[in-house]
Order: C-alpha cells, then sequence, then structure tokens
C-alpha cells in the first residue's frame, strides 16, 4: 500500500525577469494505492502546476507544504529520484528526444528505476505485449520517442510506459486531450488494465468529464484558482458535466 500525501502545497511559477507569481495556494490531497483520484477545473487553475510541482519541473518553486511518498519528503527528492521512488507524471517526457528509440528508452527507463536492467527476453515479451493490447503497429518502438508522433500515439507510449514501468503512482495530465472517442477508449482501457494489475493510485487531471465515462473516479476534487474549491465522490463529475465551472468562477465563459 502506497500514499501520496499533498499538504497546504503553495507553489510560484518563476517568471523569466525571475519575479515568482503564486499559482497555488495551499493544496491538500491523498491519493492511496487503488484509488483514482480526478481534478478537474477550468484552464489556468493551476492543475498542471500541481503535476509539474510533484514530478519536480524546475520552473516552479515550492514556496510552502509538503509532499510525501510512503513517509518520504518527496520535494527533497531530484527528479530521477522521485521516479525511482515510484511516481510518475505522464508528461514528463513530452519532449522529442533525437535517436533515441523508444524500445530504448523505455529499457534505459526501466533500468533507472529499478537498478538493474531487465531481461531481455521476458522485457521484449512485454514490450511488444503492451503494445498490442494498445492496438500499436510494432514497427512504433524503432521510431525515435516523440518524433512526428500524433497525439494519439503520444498517449499510448504514456501508457505504454505506465505497463512496464508500473509507477506506485501515477499523475496523468490531460490525458484524453486531444483523443478521438476511439483512441479515448483505448487508452482509458490500457489506464484501468494498469491500474488493476498493480494497484496503482491514480491521478487524473482533466478539463473534461468524457474520459470518467471511461475510467472511474473514486474521488472527484475541483479546482478553481489554484484551491480545491469542492469535493466528492463521482457524483460531483456529473454536476460538472450538466453545470460546468460557472457556480465556482461566475463567468460563463471561463473554461470555454
Ligand atoms: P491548468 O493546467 O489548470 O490549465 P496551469 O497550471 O497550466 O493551469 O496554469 C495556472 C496558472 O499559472 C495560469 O494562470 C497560467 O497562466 C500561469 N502560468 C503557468 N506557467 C506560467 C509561466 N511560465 N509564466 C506565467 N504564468 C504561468
Ligand atoms: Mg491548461
Ligand atoms: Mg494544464
Amino acid at each position: 500500500m502506497s500514499k501520496l500525501e499533498i499538504r497546504d502545497l503553495q507553489v510560484s511559477v518563476k517568471l523569466p525577469e525571475g519575479e515568482l507569481k503564486p499559482i497555488l495556494h495551499g493544496v491538500t490531497l491523498t491519493v492511496e494505492s487503488g484509488q483514482t483520484h480526478a481534478i478537474m477545473g477550468p484552464n489556468g487553475s493551476g492543475k498542471s502546476t500541481l503535476a509539474y510541482s510533484i514530478a519536480g519541473h524546475p520552473k516552479y518553486e515550492i514556496t510552502g507544504g509538503s509532499v510525501h511518498l510512503d513517509g518520504q519528503d518527496v520535494l527533497a527528492m531530484s527528479v530521477d529520484e522521485r521516479a525511482r521512488a515510484g511516481l510518475f507524471l505522464a508528461m514528463q517526457y513530452p519532449v522529442e528526444v533525437p535517436g533515441v528509440s523508444v524500445a530504448n528508452f523505455l529499457r534505459t527507463a526501466k533500468t533507472a528505476i529499478d537498478g538493474e536492467a531487465p531481461k531481455l527476453r521476458t522485457w521484449a515479451g512485454e514490450l511488444k505485449g503492451s503494445m498490442e493490447k494498445l492496438g500499436m503497429d510494432p514497427a512504433f518502438a524503432q521510431r525515435n520517442v516523440n518524433e512526428g508522433f500524433s497525439g494519439g500515439e503520444k498517449k499510448r507510449h504514456e501508457i505504454v510506459q505506465l505497463e512496464l514501468l508500473k509507477p506506485k503512482i501515477a499523475i496523468l495530465d490531460e490525458t484524453d486531450s486531444g483523443l478521438d472517442v476511439d483512441a479515448l477508449r483505448v487508452v482509458s482501457e490500457g489506464v484501468n488494465r494498469v491500474k488493476d494489475a498493480n494497484d496503482t493510485g491514480v491521478l487524473l487531471i482533466t478539463h473534461y468529464t468524457r474520459i470518467l465515462r471511461y475510467i472511474k473516479p473514486d474521488f472527484v476534487h475541483v479546482f478553481v484558482a489554484g484551491r480545491i474549491a469542492e469535493e466528492g465522490g463521482p457524483e460531483l463529475a456529473d454536476k460538472l458535466e450538466a453545470e460546468g465551472y460557472v457556480s465556482y468562477t461566475g463567468a460563463a465563459a471561463v473554461g470555454a
């Protein structure tokens, strides 16, 4: 059983002139193994800032609060240490990695996380199996990471990473964006499969409720202006689907 505990987290973004712009104003949230938490909120409410802060992105400065994974101080860890401790951020590697194939990238990541290289034969089979389940062409493994990937390929690649790296807690930031309905279903099934197999705790960040038809959240947190404005069970997602974020923001255009 793993537990990610975010306590009163306050975060500023570092502006190019060196100034700090406060974005998160005290976020408290606990994600345990096997739980799915949906974070929903209008654009600009700080959802990605939360994800990047937990992942250790250098653009964000933690000005208060704490993040612990199984009692270990996440904020004191390097980005690599966070991954080895069992944290996964889906947007961790959004950049192209010239000259590095998907197969090599995944094997290197797995080796770094486990502290030893995976056995070649079982590894090749796992990779092939994971890609097959996501309906991916085997040739995909030889392509360079994110080079010319379509939106759907990027998301599928994220799910392959999840399936092979087996993190304790996975943070999926807008995994649904840019997916058509078929791809959304395939990617969602992948997340559910990984969850069931590994008892992963999932923090699912999304602007739209549609992914929650496929990935059922246990808890829903509504994010507004860098704070959690309301929390509840899955029924809260239904309310958001019907009413949007207007009742929180007071402006009909927000989130459009
Ligand atoms: P969300 O993911 O909910 O859409 P973000 O976390 O991306 O929200 O952004 C939260 C707020 O932080 C927004 O107002 C955004 O403009 C601001 N922000 C994020 N990054 C920067 C940056 N590099 N410079 C200035 N403002 C930023
Ligand atoms: Mg956004
Ligand atoms: Mg975002």
